[in-house]
This record gives C-alpha cells, sequence and structure tokens, in this order.
C-alpha cells in the first residue's frame, strides 16, 4: 500500500480512493458500515454530480437513477414550478454509495468495511488511528472522509447545527419533478425513487416548534411537512411511509467552510462534508464531496500539504457559499418571497440555481 489511508467511503472517500488507485498509489480506505445502507440524504443529483460520476467509471442512467424535469415550490396554499436549468436525477444513497465503493475497490484501492477509526493522532511524522473494535493502524498521511461524523481530536469548528430527516415513502409519486416544501423550521424537498416510491427529506431548525417530534415518528413527520401545504397534501397524499421512524442526522453545519490551519502542516486532508457544507436549498452535497475527493487526490499526488490545499479550496468555493447562504437564508425566513420570485422570474431562479452548484474540482 502508498500510506495514504481514507478514513469513511461515502461519495468523497470513494471517489479519492478511485483517484488514488488509479495514480498507482494503492490507498486503503477504511469504511465503518460493514453494508451500504440509507443515509440521510434527499437524492437529488445534477449534471455536474453525473459528470464527476461518469470520469470515476459510473455513468447514473446505468445505476438506474430517476430524471426530474422540474422544479416545484410550496409555501402554504401558495405553489410555483420552474423548469430545472440543468439536468438531474434521483437516485438512493446506498445504490450511489455501493457503486462507488465497489468502483474503489475495482480501481485497485484497498477497502476495509465495517471497520470504524475512533480517533487519529499525528506525532510530528506520521498518524496513529486508533480502531474502535482495538488496535492501532500506523498511516503516513490521513484523508478525512468522516462526512456528517466527527472523527475524535478532528471535530469541525462549525457552530450550531440542522437537523436532517429523511423518510422513504412507498406509492406513486404523481410528477417526475423535485418538490421544494416550506414547512415550520426549514423546508422538505419531495423528489421520485427508481422503481416508485419517493424520498422525503428536511432540513429543520431543531428549536422550531415541532421539528423534535417530526423527527421522532413518520406520521409526525408527514404531517409536519403537509401542515397547510396544499401542495405537500396533493403530492403526498398517495405515498405512505416504509419505515415507523424517519431517519435522522443532528448539528448539520450548513454553511461550514475549512480554510486550512495556519501552521505546521500536521492536519489531515479534508474532503467532502469534512471540508465544505453547501447550505441547504442549494448545490449539491454530492457533487461537491465527488470533486473535493478528486481535489485532494491530485494535490496528493503532486505533493501539495493539506494547509496549502484547504486554503486554495476555500478561496474557490467561498463566493458560491456565500450566495448559497444568502439564499437558504431568505427561503428560511421569507418562502412566499422565494416562491413569488420564482414564479415572476424563473429565469434568475435558474442563474441562481446554477451559481450555488460547486461540484467542479
Ligand atoms: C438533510 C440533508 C439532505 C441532503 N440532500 C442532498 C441532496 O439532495 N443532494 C446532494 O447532492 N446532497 C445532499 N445532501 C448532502 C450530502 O448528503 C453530503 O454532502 C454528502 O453525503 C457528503 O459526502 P461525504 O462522503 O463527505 O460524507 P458521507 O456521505 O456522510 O459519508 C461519510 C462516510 O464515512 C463513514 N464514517 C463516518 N465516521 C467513520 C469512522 N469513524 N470510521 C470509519 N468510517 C466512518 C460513514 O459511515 C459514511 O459512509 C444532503 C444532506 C442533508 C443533511
Amino acid at each position: 500500500m502508498s500510506g495514504i489511508v481514507i478514513v469513511g467511503g461515502g461519495p468523497a472517500g470513494s471517489a479519492a480512493a478511485i483517484a488514488l488507485a488509479r495514480a498507482g498509489r494503492r490507498p486503503l480506505l477504511i469504511e465503518r458500515e460493514a453494508v451500504v445502507t440509507e443515509k440521510v440524504c434527499g437524492e437529488f443529483l445534477a449534471e455536474d454530480a453525473a459528470r464527476l460520476l461518469a470520469a470515476l467509471g459510473r455513468d447514473i442512467e446505468v445505476l438506474g437513477a430517476v430524471p426530474i424535469r422540474r422544479g416545484l415550490l410550496g409555501a402554504g396554499r401558495a405553489q410555483a414550478e420552474m423548469p430545472l436549468p440543468f439536468a438531474a436525477w434521483g437516485l438512493p444513497r446506498a445504490r450511489l454509495d455501493a457503486a462507488l465503493l465497489d468502483a474503489a475497490a475495482d480501481a485497485g484501492a484497498v477497502v476495509h468495511r465495517g471497520v470504524a477509526v475512533a480517533a487519529a493522532d499525528h506525532d510530528g511524522t506520521g498518524w496513529s488511528l486508533r480502531l474502535a473494535a482495538g488496535g492501532v493502524l500506523a498511516a503516513p498521511q490521513l484523508v478525512l472522509a468522516t462526512g456528517k461524523h466527527e472523527l475524535r481530536g478532528w471535530r469541525r469548528t462549525a457552530r450550531g447545527g440542522a437537523l436532517g430527516v429523511k423518510l422513504p415513502l412507498a406509492g406513486a409519486m404523481p410528477e417526475a419533478a423535485i418538490a421544494l416544501l416550506a414547512c415550520p423550521g426549514g423546508y422538505a424537498g419531495l423528489q421520485p425513487r427508481p422503481g416508485g416510491g419517493a424520498n422525503l427529506c428536511a432540513a429543520l431548525d431543531p428549536a422550531a416548534p415541532g421539528a423534535a417530534a417530526a423527527a421522532r415518528s413518520a406520521e409526525a413527520f408527514l404531517s409536519h411537512v403537509t401542515g397547510g401545504s396544499a401542495l405537500a397534501e396533493r403530492l403526498l397524499g398517495s405515498l405512505r411511509p416504509v419505515l415507523a421512524r424517519p431517519l435522522v442526522v443532528a448539528g448539520v453545519p450548513y454553511g461550514f467552510l475549512h480554510r486550512g490551519l495556519e501552521g505546521d502542516g500536521t492536519e489531515p486532508f479534508r474532503i467532502g462534508d469534512q471540508a465544505a457544507v453547501i447550505p441547504s436549498f442549494c448545490g449539491d452535497g454530492v457533487a461537491m464531496a465527488l470533486g473535493s475527493g478528486l481535489a485532494a487526490a491530485a494535490a496528493l499526488a503532486s505533493g501539495v500539504p493539506a494547509p496549502a490545499h484547504h486554503a486554495a479550496r476555500a478561496a474557490g468555493l467561498a463566493g458560491g457559499m456565500r450566495l448559497a447562504g444568502l439564499l437558504a437564508w431568505l427561503a428560511a425566513r421569507a418562502p412566499r418571497l422565494v416562491l413569488g420570485s420564482v414564479a415572476m422570474a424563473p429565469g434568475m431562479a435558474g442563474w441562481a440555481a446554477r451559481r450555488t452548484r460547486l461540484g467542479l474540482v
């Protein structure tokens, strides 16, 4: 092996592993789940994610993604719709993550599943990874790709955090569209899944009335999203939950951007959500994760130290992240204003949607 260890086998970790393996570096990728399962995610992928997946050897259509053509917006009794200014799809995360982990192994990475890393320490020359099941692994170079989860000693410097809530639904979604549904404390995205059914996923302020209850029960979540929204009532009417409790992740630090340490260069390479978390309502986190994995692999191959790599990435992302933060702030506080603007000027909404897609390598 090359001595590069990637911790986390989501889109970011797998993308880095594929690129490093192709460059002849034979990395070790460690993923704590033995089998890929559902993850909290809206599952909306646009053309930049499709392009990056193709570069990594996986075709989004061959993976069975459902094309999505239109965006629908609902806030209370008001509704608007817009054509999407780019190609887009819905693809379940379990299918995407499994395909990418297989692609990493096919490319020549060593993939260890069902192994959790508990902590990482640097002794001035290299990394020691403490494994949750006991034992220590030495790693000259470390890539941190643990996504929404923090590794002891290397927490992200982010404050606050939203509640991510996801509920797969069975039945027939009446439209090949993504619906963004304003609800107390945030919004939910609803879109079809391959083979029928739909995915309902929300980003909520945990302090908002009803948010905590919505995270505990499928029925409460559905009524939180539906309450008073004509569009939600119409779209969710023919769908039913397949789980009694939604999947939940807490403390999502929307807007987090790792800018790189000043100093001695002993930080790990951060990729995916460990490097940047695009504000909700905008962008493709998956495309950003894939792009960041490829970029980190290129930096490692050319000997760029982690802090310099992080500073350069942050400089490239900062403008789009600021605009995304502004749009997310507006959408949370004035959903009807956003909806009215989309109805009056769909071209402008398309421009904003494009400007906040930051999947580029
Ligand atoms: C509510 C919500 C909705 C979203 N909707 C969308 C959407 O519609 N489209 C989109 O593109 N993005 C969406 N995102 C963002 C997207 O989910 C993330 O940006 C993306 O998953 C980041 O990929 P990643 O590889 O960095 O992390 P993850 O996908 O979180 O993967 C991290 C991996 O690391 C593993 N891991 C964690 N800790 C350890 C450890 N200690 N040891 C070993 N392995 C470990 C985990 O098991 C996991 O497999 C959404 C996010 C949220 C919260």
